[in-house]
């Protein structure tokens, strides 16, 4: 995964593409597994993009959860919305109004709830629902 480039949906770890059906928690529990037995390497999965460690920090949503990597810092969750006539990196959304908003739109939009670690930049899709 590049890390040069704009952010695009593309850069979410852990998305299987469009009418993909996956198990994001449990992908996201078996890359974290390769990580504890050796089979990935720390910076094969902390990888996120400056653009996502960018959000995370200024208007991520703090989680009660420890980063499951460096177990350092707590996960921060970012919303992004993807979709007919956004840009192709997508909105940043950081509050429930503004997803209203978008919803409100009435276009096929679908929201990728993001976590990431601003300290070891590991990074997953947790789930994607429809706006
Ligand atoms: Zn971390």
């Amino acid at each position: 995964m590049s890390m040069t480039g704009s952010f695009s949906v593309g850069a979410i770890r852990g998305d299987a593409g469009q009418g993909g059906i996956v198990d994001h928690r449990l992908a996201r529990r078996m890359l974290i597994n390769q990580v504890r037995i050796g089979r990935l390497r720390r910076d094969e999965v902390c990888d996120a993009h400056p653009e996502l460690i960018r959000a995370a920090s200024h208007v991520g949503t703090q989680t009660e959860a420890r980063c499951p990597i460096c177990e350092e810092d707590n996960l921060r969750l970012v919303t992004y919305v993807f979709g007919h006539r956004l840009p192709s990196h997508g909105r940043c959304v950081s509050s429930a109004k503004e997803l209203r908003e978008l919803s409100a739109l009435g276009r096929e939009l679908r929201a990728y709830v993001v976590e990431a670690c601003c300290t070891c930049r590991w990074h997953h899709l947790l789930r994607v629902v429809p706006v």
